[in-house]
């Protein structure tokens, strides 16, 4: 790399102060204004880096035509065209154009549905703007702009660090190097290698831990990543397990046919005798028909629908073989915080050394009446109410924002709550956090469950402000706040009884501490807060349970699926919240300690018997889905920080949040809620069972579909009979077909009773018993069909042709009740819902009826396919084999379904 090439000024952001960075920037500590922003934004373009070229639209299509089956069909046009049989060659060419075209479509759209959600995963950042704290595009980014970020974040453009605090980044993107490097704020040289450029966060990296404020310098290509890969998107194919195994079975049963069409070319010409153009002619009849050469597309196209059903429903899936795994899960660990509750919070309860207040008010307006005894009582009265308020607006890093009378949080929502807390207690919050400046900073992490503020006022005071969970903060208090100030010794066992009691009730509980240091102190150490600190008071929060949530336990609860919480909270407000919301078992909780006491065997066995987890720490979650995953269950798992990623990747399918997640988590998850909301897990569960019944359903009409037409080939070759339908016919059906009846598999709606069934069994095999038992059934139902009433034709006396458009019709007909059949794969077929149909299914319907009737009575076409108008008696007599088909496999069904309840328990 060209460092300290004198070309590129801005190499050496990282050599100059950032007070000089901020001026050459023409910037400061406040942010620019909106407007100034956008005039960058105008002139310098969006941060972004440009997208991996796309295959032109043309080589997509040339595409197409990779595939060995349209080698067979092209060989074959040769042949044809070379034996003078123009109209074969025709039909043929337009069966491989025709194929080539829907090939296309469907690719195409599978690649729109992939690229819109990519387009709902882009990345967000945190600005101050004009001195507010705003949340903007990434792509919006400018140089100049302030950018604050946390553990979980991933930069968002090249940025000098004005502030950092325990900051430490993962820069492998860059320099290779996995572990994180610790970030400052002071310059360093010049020619500095980009590793050892500490004061700068650079786009693409990961912050692993801290926080840290800084500004932009650079953004889209001229960052550092921007230099090195201006190609960043990898292009991902749309595939799953289940598609993958099918595309080689599909290969591989392609060549068998090949090698069986060879053998019968052979044995036909030389042993039987028959000429070489008839002979040839029904080989490649046979290949078509037998080669299952439109279901990759139609495959593909089923997930691309599933994936957008699931984006619709606010499950943004990143990694398609999660589509298939979301239908296979038996149990879902979710977070309790925003996931299962709206993530919604007030402060209700105040608790103090000597009494319990409650708190009135309406979401974060800073207002409302403090009550105790249900009286009205003012602020005033109690002094230390104003240090608790202080304390918790300071100790604080979102802000509150009014627009049009209602107000909004920018930040954790929890911490928007405490803010409006202030407000309430008559603190102006504005006014404190400008007196206060905070010098450092000990940031939020699950692990110590507390954050610690160091703040200076003006008059030479220095307090570390903390607020964190109450077990945390009583064992690193030695005091508490006594009614006039005065500093008492701690009373443990009465802020636990209360603490508890707020608990019970399902708030979440917040303690707060205070400790004055010397005003030299402007560095915070954990050592500074680990004990001797003193307790002002607690909170106590509602957050309320989402409503959808509560029935969204309950779907997961009919449908075979475990549903366990995982929270960080306290034990009491887990529990009350696991009641509220329906969990199954809520009598027992497991703390992240009793995890911690017990060995892995004993988790194994704990782990079924409890469904709610709390205090638990992320390192808790890892082991809690290797448990589970030990008795061969499908774990998917929630998360949102840093430390969720390790338990997101060794799940099943790994979740994680996209409104409160770190983009880490997102990178380690396979799925992305947009709302963070327990039922949009629920939904994706319902479309991944869908998919694969749509997946297994096109697959179960496809092939015996094509076994059937291919038999009727051979059989008729063997027999050396004449053939009920000629090769040319033959590909007629299959290009009519292909086109409509198979596709409209793809888009069925889910079944009645998918969230009544218990989850799959994972790695079920495709091909199973059951599956080869319904291609033998039906492809020796469809011989019958076809010869029979090629037999009944020829018995009328009627001609070859006519026979032979009376079996071809009659193929077709049996092809659409067989999907009339297939579409309820799991229940009976006989409703008025199922009769009702979609309307894709009647559209497709319809366009196969227009096209037999046009094969069969419109003269052009007559005379290419040698077909005859059919009378009007033997129509009727074609739908009643139709009718007599579907009701055979039918009852087939019905007996085994009955079958299967004798076998089950009744309830
Ligand atoms: P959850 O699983 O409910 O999201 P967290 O791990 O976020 O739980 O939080 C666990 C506990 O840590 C909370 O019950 C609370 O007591 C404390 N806590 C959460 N957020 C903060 C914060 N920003 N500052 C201090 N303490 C916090
Ligand atoms: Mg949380």
């Amino acid at each position: 790399m060209k460092e300290g090439n004198g070309l590129r000024p801005e190499l050496t952001w990282h050599s100059i102060s950032s007070k000089i960075t901020l001026e050459k920037l023409q910037t400061s500590t406040s942010g620019l204004s909106q407007h100034e922003a956008e005039k960058r934004l105008n002139s310098h373009g969006p941060n972004c880096l440009p997208q991996a070229d796309k295959r032109s639209a043309f080589m997509r299509f040339l595409l197409q035509f990779n595939n060995i089956l349209i080698y067979v069909l092209m060989g074959s046009a040769v042949i044809t065209a070379f034996l003078s049989h123009w109209i074969d060659t025709g039909v043929i060419l337009a069966v491989v154009v025709v194929n080539a075209i829907i090939g296309f479509i469907q690719e195409g759209k599978a690649e729109k549905a992939m690229d819109a959600i990519r387009h709902m995963l882009a990345p967000q950042a945190n600005v101050i703007r004009g001195g507010e704290r705003i949340t903007i595009d990434g792509k919006h980014l400018v140089s100049g702009d302030i950018v604050l970020l946390e553990a979980g974040d991933k930069v968002p453009a090249d940025i000098r660090l004005l502030t950092a605090h325990g900051m430490s980044a993962q820069e492998a993107i860059l320099t290779g190097e996995s572990v994180p490097v610790e970030k400052h704020t002071q310059p360093v040289a010049e020619n500095a290698p980009l590793g050892d450029r500490s004061c700068m966060a650079f786009s693409g990296t990961l912050v692993t831990n801290g926080q840290c404020k800084g500004v932009v310098v650079t953004t889209g290509l001229g960052t550092e990543i921007g230099r090195i890969s201006d190609l960043l998107s990898e292009v991902e194919t749309l595939s799953t397990p289940l598609v993958e195994q099918m595309g080689m079975f599909a290969k591989w049963l392609t060549m068998l046919i090949l090698v069986i069409a060879v053998i019968l070319l052979t044995f036909g010409y030389f042993v039987a005798h028959y000429e070489f153009t008839e002979m040839f002619m029904a080989v490649v009849g046979l290949s078509v028909a037998a080669i299952p050469e439109g279901l990759p597309a139609v495959l593909t196209i089923t997930l691309a629908i599933g994936v957008q059903a699931m984006a619709r429903r606010n499950a943004i899936v990143r990694r398609l073989p999660a589509i298939e795994t979301l239908g296979a899960l038996s149990v879902i660990c979710t977070d309790k915080t925003g996931t299962l509750t709206r993530n919604e919070m007030m402060v209700t309860s105040v608790l103090t050394h000597q009494h319990l207040f409650n708190l009135e008010g309406n979401s974060y307006e800073p207002r409302g009446a403090l009550m105790l005894d249900d009286a009205h009582v003012s602020p005033a009265e109690h002094s230390v109410l104003e240090e608790l308020a202080r304390a918790a607006t300071l100790c604080n890093d979102a802000a509150l924002r009014e627009h049009e009378g209602v107000w909004m949080v920018e930040g954790d929502p929890m911490e928007g709550a405490l803010l409006a807390f202030s407000g309430k207690m008559d603190i102006n919050i504005r006014h404190e956090q400008a007196k206060w400046t905070r010098t450092d900073a000990i940031p939020f992490d699950a692990k110590h469950r507390f954050m610690a503020t160091l703040n200076h006022d003006h008059e030479h005071h220095a307090c570390v402000f903390i607020k964190g969970a109450p077990e945390q903060l009583l064992s690193m208090c030695k005091n508490q706040r006594g009614a006039n100030g005065e500093i008492e010794p701690l009373d443990t066992h009465y802020w636990n009884s209360q603490a508890e009691a707020i608990a019970v009730l399902g708030q979440r509980v917040l303690a707060f501490a205070v400790k004055p240091v010397q005003p030299s102190e402007t560095i915070l150490e954990y050592s500074d807060v680990e004990d001797s600190l003193t307790l002002l008071g607690m909170v106590g929060m509602i957050d309320p349970p989402r409503s959808e949530a509560i029935a969204a336990v309950a779907e997961c609860i009919s449908a075979g699926i475990r549903v366990k919480m995982i929270t960080g909270d306290h034990t009491k407000t887990a529990a009350a919240i696991g009641k509220q919301i329906g969990l199954q078992s809520t009598e027992k909780v497991l703390t992240g300690a009793d995890l911690d006491g017990l060995d892995d065997a004993a988790l194994k066995h704990a782990v079924l018997e409890c469904d709610i987890f709390a205090r638990t720490s992320p390192e808790h979650k890892l082991r809690l889905v290797m448990a589970l995953q030990a008795h061969g269950m499908t774990v998917a798992m929630t998360g949102d920080g840093v430390n969720d990623a390790p338990a997101l990747k060794r799940a099943d399918a790994g979740i994680a949040m996209g409104q409160k997640g770190s983009e880490a988590a997102k990178e380690a998850a396979e799925l992305v809620l947009a709302d963070d909301n327990f039922a949009s897990i629920v939904a994706a569960v319902r479309e991944g069972r869908t998919v694969y019944d749509n997946l297994k359903k096109v697959i179960s009409w496809t092939l015996p579909t094509n076994a059937g037409e291919a038999m009727t080939i051979v059989i008729a070759l063997l027999l050396g009979m004449t053939l009920p339908i000629t090769p040319v016919q033959i590909l007629w059906v299959n290009l009519i077909t292909a086109i409509t009846l198979g596709i409209a598999l793809a888009f069925e709606p889910t079944e009645e009773n998918t969230m009544r069934r218990p989850p799959r069994t994972r790695n079920e095999p495709l091909l199973n018993g059951g599956l080869v038992w319904h291609i033998v059934l039906v492809s020796f139902l469809f011989l019958c069909g076809v010869f029979g009433i090629y037999h009944y034709a020829m018995d009328q006396g009627y001609t070859v042709e006519l026979a032979r458009t009376i079996a071809l019709n009659t193929l077709v007909v049996m092809e659409t009740f067989h999907l009339f059949f297939i579409r309820n794969i799991y229940g009976t077929s006989l409703t008025w819902k199922a009769i009702r149909g979609t309307k894709v299914v009647w559209s497709v319907v319809a366009l196969v009826t227009a096209a037999q009737f046009a094969i069969t009575y419109f003269p052009p076409l007559q005379a290419v396919f040698a077909t005859a108008p059919i009378p009007f008696l033997d129509g009727l007599l074609i739908i009643c084999v139709g009718v007599a088909l579907f009701t055979i496999i039918e009852l087939e069904k019905q007996i085994r379904l009955a079958f299967r309840r004798m076998k089950e328990p009744v309830v």
